[in-house]
């Protein structure tokens, strides 16, 4: 191994310091607990090892860190991300160990879900209590090392105190650390005292030229495109960030530097991917078409992270312009593409309250046929949803959870998945009450329909998201729906 010393270390457990083999859903194995088969064959799925170079520096790493390792680096600090398998040589040199984590304890859903219905602890937390009890991390902690924590689970140290103090985190930073990050380091450097919690308000949030572009590669070739969401919703934190969009030139480099690195995939990353360039919450065609052909130059294969269901609708009806993207991207007739959608509920009532501007342009009291209606363009187009379902939104009444029954039952010729997620109190309800309870009959209702939707499609889907993977996983995946089918039936949670 070449000798190179790294003042700040970035890193994190191994369920996020991977790539899922290239398949984004797979992450959703690393938020709950192994089912069916033993623990190490389901991280072997769900997380494999990163490739590395001499140095124990992966090729692709999450996002986030390494949206910090170009502030730091910007800032001539010597920094670098490195993988937790080599984490024992830098640690004996490095003076900070700065960590971002989407799910740090499993309270964020879905994992407090699976933790709830499974009695287990989902692999996440557990293989990041690994991570910190690391003998080489407990070294240098006790040699002086600073530890700061951030990322979009940042507020579950709030809620783990024990942990902070036992583990002897530093500062925990919630937010958006780009900007801050700079001077907090220089302040562990030079050995000041740091604070315990740093809340980015909006005077230190980045405005677009504050926020770097990346210098090596991303997970999956994942590019930001835009950051924050106009939409509002109470149980989102993302909605508190304003919003910004990164220009064409700004996306394209970061293209650049993740096929400089040999990436052959790019992953676009906004709340919603179809407002980029946008009147307000109505799509443009130009501004996406141009943002999607750019892309395609560089890679064949061209991903998105999440659409809402709204803009799906009126980019369709209006110019027809889901059909248009999904050309551009889409290979051969074989093709899909998958995306994150947000459906929540059913009730139209329950979608005024929470979500009110979820729908926009269209009344939120529609709510149920603007679903409707998207899943029907996005399966003619061959665009997969995978949906979200919230269970125990505060307020929620039986009447509320039998719409989205109906409303389940509506969708079932659509080719998609659907997610049923617990409640947690997050954005403007995050004072709210957090929903651990079992499920009740019309909640496990709405979970049943969801695994009979499910287990249907993803058998359907199933030879083209796994074509081109490695057999393992293949096979591994395909005995795990074997076996919750069957498990499912047994019990009678499906007819
Ligand atoms: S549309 Fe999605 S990202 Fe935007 S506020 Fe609602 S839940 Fe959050």
């Amino acid at each position: 191994m070449v000798d190179e010393r790294f003042d700040v270390v970035l890193s994190v457990d191994r369920t996020l310091m991977t790539n899922h083999h290239g398949k984004e859903f797979l992450g959703f194995l690393a938020t709950g607990p192994p089912v069916m088969v033993p623990e190490k064959i389901w991280m072997a799925v769900a997380a494999p090892r990163m490739r590395v170079d001499d140095l124990g520096r992966p090729l692709e790493a999450p996002y986030g860190l390494r949206k910090i390792e170009a502030a730091l680096l910007d800032a001539g600090i010597k920094a670098a991300v490195i993988d937790p398998d080599y984490l024992g040589k830098h640690l004996k040199n490095a003076k900070v160990l700065g960590i971002g984590h989407h799910d740090y304890f499993a309270l964020g859903p879905p994992s407090s879900e699976w933790w709830v219905l499974t009695g287990r602890e989902p692999v996440n937390s557990k293989c990041f209590r690994k991570f910190m009890e690391k003998p080489e991390v407990r070294m240098a902690k006790k040699n002086g090392l600073k530890i700061i924590v951030g990322g979009p689970a940042a507020w579950q140290w709030l809620w783990m105190p024990d942990y902070a103090e036992k583990w002897g985190v530093d500062t925990v930073v919630e937010g958006e650390a780009e900007k801050i990050i700079v001077s907090l380091v220089q302040d562990a450097l030079e050995g000041k005292p740091l604070p315990r919690y740093v809340h980015v308000g909006i005077q230190d949030t980045p405005v677009l030229n504050e926020i770097p572009v990346i210098k090596n590669a991303s997970v999956n070739g994942l590019v930001e495109i835009m950051r924050g969401c106009p939409r509002g919703c109470r149980f989102c934190s993302v909605t508190l960030r304003p919003l910004r969009q990164y220009p064409l030139e700004m996306v394209e480099k970061e293209l650049r530097v993740n096929k400089a690195c040999g990436l052959d995939r790019c992953l676009l990353h906004a709340e919603d991917i179809l407002l980029y360039g946008a009147d307000g919450v109505k799509p443009r065609p130009e501004p996406l078409i141009r943002l999607h052909q750019t892309a395609r130059q560089f890679f064949k294969v061209v991903g998105w992270s999440h659409v809402s269901l709204s803009a799906v609708k009126y980019a369709e009806e209006n110019y027809s312009l889901i059909t248009r993207l999904s050309e551009i991207i889409l290979q051969d007739e074989h093709d899909y593409i998958g995306v994150e959608v947000g459906i929540e509920t059913g009730s139209p009532r329950l979608a005024e309250k929470i979500m009110p501007a979820k729908a926009a342009p269209y009344p939120a009291g529609s709510w149920p046929s603007i679903v409707k209606d998207a899943f029907s363009i996005m399966h003619e187009s061959r665009v997969v949803p995978a949906a979200t379902i919230i269970i125990g939104m505060p307020d929620e009444k039986p009447d509320d959870l039998v719409k989205t029954l109906e409303l389940i039952e509506e969708l079932k010729d659509f080719r998609s998945l659907i997610i049923p997620m617990y409640f947690v109190p997050m954005g403007v309800l995050k004072n709210g009450e957090w929903y651990r309870a079992k499920p009740n009959g019309e909640q496990l209702e709405v979970m049943k329909a969801c695994l009979k939707h499910d287990l249907r499609w993803i058998k359907d889907l199933s030879n083209w998201y796994f074509n081109k993977t490695n057999p393992f996983v293949k096979i591994s995946l395909k005995t795990v729906i074997f076996l919750v089918e069957r498990v499912a039936k047994g019990f009678r949670l499906l007819s």
